[in-house]
């Protein structure tokens, strides 16, 4: 390679025009062998990592600016600063200080949210096969250089850009790059047009497409910023944090409940003018409790919420895609989940084979061994796609691996097996036709092997190795196999004379010669049986979707307790001959198709949520994707899936493990359970704030906080005990209630109700102090009423913490989290009311100890007042399904 060349020359040339020897030869590779260590080091050095710098998320100055362009804060600040002009220098400099401390921590919190979502989508990595030193090596598509030699197939995210030298039936989804939304056939040969366009370069494929069908190896001639897609990279403007329906709603509802506070504020500003109130101190009260009180700051917390959730939920191996999934994943009703890997472990064995009549448990060290079971051995070796990495373990499909460690225990030598019997031609496997064939040539003979499901396979036989055929014989040693629950896989053959034309499934599959059956294992994983069991308490109903033969499912799905014995199993065929009526009918209850090809998927996830279900389904397929899509939530496979699973799943099980499902609905449903708890605190205190000025002017009592206070309750009450909250556990019952509706209002069982009435009694609390002190001559009232709001709030917090349980059940220390804030802001309390540097600027005064107790005493009325509510919600008595 030209060492003087920019990374930018060498990516503009027209490698399309070129022949592919060529382009291998320009680029200083050859492609059986790859790049050395050496090369990759240099062209590393030379063209940086394989990796696209997007403008993700907002400059952090932006989301500080965002703090202070709120209608209302700007009012304030500008009141502020207009009685700072008048006089009142300090008042006037607290105030913004405080708006200032406020905007500081909102962007802290959105700060991390930014920050906590772009960690996500970083983890969400491509990794590619690449050919180097000779050997395939499974590697992060970052580390790709110009040269690297590429092996894809269907499903795969191409990793950068490439020049095709090998392409067998491959299709690409081109639409991410030219908005081509059907699959593009692409060929190795040169293009001899100048002018070809990117969507019509049938030689190329570019990074961020996706591969939909077939095979392929290319060689990389651009990584990073250098590829098509990193060209256009800076013109993605990707909105960072996705809202949820909940945060939508949020904003909806906050726009009308900031209108009425508004309104709130000016009547309380109109009462204070009557009752004699300077003006200027009034208005700016009358802001400072619209700003403290308007939620405005609500839908971005929630937001909050969901994101450091979403990061949570990595720990538990659930990463989440799409954000919206993490609120949703609480209303789902229905699992429809694939078997292989997902209920199962996915680590397939060979247990049980069939053939020329007789059955056996191994094929390894058989002395004598026959034709029919060397012919049969050779089958198992040579049909499949599986490779050896470096240190010797085979990377493929289970399946496939557990079928050719079948050939292996016996002792032959695959390499030079392949040798001797190269491939020449394939129709590879897919999942609705459940088959596939390889064609090698031998010395004198040109074998094409086929294996797939027994049905599938033997309805193209026409003989056995001896011409005794009985179908009927075959397919029934083949259930019985599956009623034990394994997965059969029938093996046939067929000698040619030279390849035929065209090679595709009609024409290859015909006339085939039965070879024999293998049966695998593949046991449930552990956790499964206990994770079905908690769906069922959990009101959410699990379904196995597979394409594998109905017995097996049955089996299986009893084995794990999804099922009880003689469950219905409607397969395929019998989904393909049901209206969707009949269907619709049967849906609700039936929890296993078999045989299902992923098209019908989409049917199932359609006719279930026209019964107004909740739909999770699981998928791993390129076929898979338009099911994962119209699924309330795709679920896609970070193991085993392929990328186009991924892409357009909202979450993706990096165990693969069904148990991961259920654990993230868990996970999702504390995560919602803890938003509503910090709605309800916040709003709650609002509400007494409220309550406490609007009321105090009726009773005939004077103006009981100066702005200041309202803005300092604002800022340590709603800041850090809100975001403590988040920490609190799961409630006990969380997984034996039932799926949440999803459109159920966020105030509903008795939230509003709890957020007037709880916010009036704290006003009541403190008007009550106002007067109490005010009659007996108490000159400190004001720095009373201010600590008893401010106190009731943190003992609210604490009542809180559960919908329905009592604080004395769950413990109060069991949120340290929260403790530790509750306490701080004590502190911080205690602070402006004895440091007398902080008595100017709040304009508080030292409390005796009596005031201070007094202070101390009436909030815990709080307490008392909401553990009562709980404990009539427990007892069903009130709140049961109010909306
Ligand atoms: P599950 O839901 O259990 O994950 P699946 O939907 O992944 O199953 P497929 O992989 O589509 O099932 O396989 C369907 C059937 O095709 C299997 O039961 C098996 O008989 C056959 N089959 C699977 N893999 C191969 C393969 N590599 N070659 C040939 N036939 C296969």
């Amino acid at each position: 390679m030209d060492t003087a060349d920019t990374p930018e020359n060498q990516a503009s040339r027209p490698f399309h025009l070129l022949e592919a020897e060529d382009v291998c030869a320009l680029l200083e590779v050859t492609p059986t062998d790859g790049l050395t260590s050496e090369a990759v080091t240099l062209r590393r050095h030379k063209y940086g990592t394989n990796e696209i710098i997007e403008t993700v998320g907002h400059p952090w100055w932006r989301i500080l600016l965002g703090q202070f362009t709120d209608f209302m804060i700007v009012v304030l600040i500008a009141a502020a600063a207009v009685s700072g002009i008048l006089g009142e220098l300090t008042d006037a400099i607290a105030i913004i200080v405080i708006i200032i401390l406020n905007a500081l921590v909102g962007f802290i919190q959105e700060f991390r949210a930014e920050q906590a979502v772009i960690a996500l989508k970083q983890m969400a990595r491509t990794i590619v096969r690449v050919r180097r030193d000779k050997i395939t090596h499974v590697l992060a598509a970052a580390e790709l250089v110009p040269g690297d030699i590429v092996l894809l197939e269907a499903g795969n995210m191409v990793p950068a850009d490439i020049r095709l030298l090998e392409a067998i039936d491959l299709e690409v989804d081109e639409s991410a790059l030219t908005g081509e939304s059907l699959p593009v056939h692409k060929i190795i040969a040169s293009i001899k047009d100048k002018d070809t366009i990117l969507a019509e370069r049938h030689n190329m494929l570019f990074r961020g497409t996706l591969t939909t069908r077939g095979r392929a190896t290319g060689v990389v001639t651009a990584t990073g910023m250098q590829t098509e897609l990193g060209k256009i990279a800076v013109m993605l403007d990707s909105e960072t944090i996705q809202k949820t329906p909940i945060q939508k709603r949020l904003a909806v509802f906050g726009r009308k409940l900031a209108l009425s506070i508004i309104a709130i504020c000016t009547i309380i500003f109109v009462a204070g003018l009557l009752q004699g109130e300077d003006m200027i101190m009034m208005f700016l009260t009358a802001v400072s409790l619209a700003v403290a009180a308007i939620p405005e700051a609500l839908p971005a917390v929630v937001t909050i919420a969901f994101a450091l959730g979403a990061s949570q939920l990595v720990r538990q191996h659930a990463l989440i895609r799409r954000l919206p999934a993490v609120e949703t994943l609480g209303s789902v009703t229905f699992i429809c989940s694939d078997k292989t890997g997902t209920l199962t472990r996915n680590a397939m064995h060979a247990e049980l084979f069939y053939i020329a009549g007789v059955e056996y448990t191994t094929l390894a060290s058989r002395d004598a061994i026959s034709s029919e079971i060397k012919i049969f051995i050779q089958a198992l070796a040579l049909n499949n796609d599986v490779e050896k990495n470096p240190t010797g373990k085979l990377i493929g499909d289970p399946t496939e691996i557990a079928l050719l460690q079948a050939a292996l225990d016996t002792g032959i030598d695959n390499t030079a097996l392949s040798k001797s019997w190269p491939r020449m031609a394939e129709v590879s496997f897919d999942s609705s036709r459940k088959r596939m064939t390889t064609f090698h040539q031998g010395k004198e003979q040109l074998l094409a092997f086929t294996k797939g499901a027994p049905e599938q396979v033997l309805e193209h036989c026409t003989s056995d190795i001896h011409g005794q055929f009985s179908h009927a014989a075959i397919l029934d040693i083949a259930n019985h196999w599956a009623m034990r629950g394994y997965r059969v896989i029938a093996y046939a053959y067929r000698d040619w004379p030279a390849l035929p034309e065209p090679i595709d499934a009609n024409n290859v599959e015909q006339e085939l010669t039965f070879l024999g059956l293998a049966g695998l294992m593949d046991p449930p994983r552990d956790e499964v049986p206990a994770a079905v069991r908690e769906c069922y308490q959990a009101g959410i109903k699990p379904v196995m979707i597979t394409g594998d033969h109905p017995a097996t499912a049955r089996a299986i799905a009893e084995r794990i307790g999804l099922v009880h014995d003689h469950a219905d199993v409607i397969t395929g065929k019998q989904l393909e001959r049901l209206t969707d009526e009949q269907l619709s009918g049967q849906v609700n209850h039936t929890q296993i198709y078999a045989r299902v090809s992923p098209q019908q998927k989409i049917r199932l996830v359609q006719l279930l949520q026209q019964r107004g279900e909740y739909v999770a389904m699981t998928g791993d397929g390129v076929n898979d994707a338009p099911a994962l899509k119209k699924a309330d939530i795709g679920i896609a496979m970070g193991e085993k899936g392929t990328d186009v699973a991924r892409e357009a799943a909202d979450m993706v099980l990096m165990d693969d493990n069904f148990a991961t499902i259920v654990r993230a609905i868990r996970e999702g449903r504390r995560i919602y359970d803890n938003i509503r708890k910090f709605i309800k605190y916040a709003m709650t205190g609002n509400s007494g704030e409220i309550w406490t000025l609007f009321l105090a002017p009726i009773l005939g009592l004077p103006l009981p906080l100066l702005p200041i206070h309202i803005l300092w309750i604002n800022l340590v009450t709603d800041g850090l005990p809100g975001l403590a909250l988040g920490q609190e556990k799961a409630e006990e019952n969380i997984m034996q209630r039932p799926p949440r509706h999803p459109q159920e209002s966020i105030f509903a069982h008795g939230m509003w109700q709890h957020i007037l009435w709880i916010g009036l009694l704290i006003g009541a609390l403190s008007l009550f102090t106002q007067a109490w002190a005010i009659q007996n001559n108490i000159e400190n009232w004001q720095t009373m009423v201010f600590t008893v709001l401010t106190f009731s709030q943190l003992i609210h917090v604490l009542a809180v913490r559960s919908e329905a349980q009592s604080l004395f059940t769950i413990g109060w220390l069991t949120n340290p989290a929260l403790i530790g804030t509750v306490l701080l802001t004590i502190l911080l309390q205690l602070g402006v009311i004895y440091i007398s540097v902080f008595n100017s600027i709040f304009n508080t005064a030292p409390l005796s100890l009596e005031e201070l107790l007094f202070c101390c005493t009436v909030p815990w009325l709080v307490l008392l007042a909401v553990e009562v509510e709980k404990w009539l919600v427990r007892h069903g008595m009130i709140y049961r399904d109010s909306n």
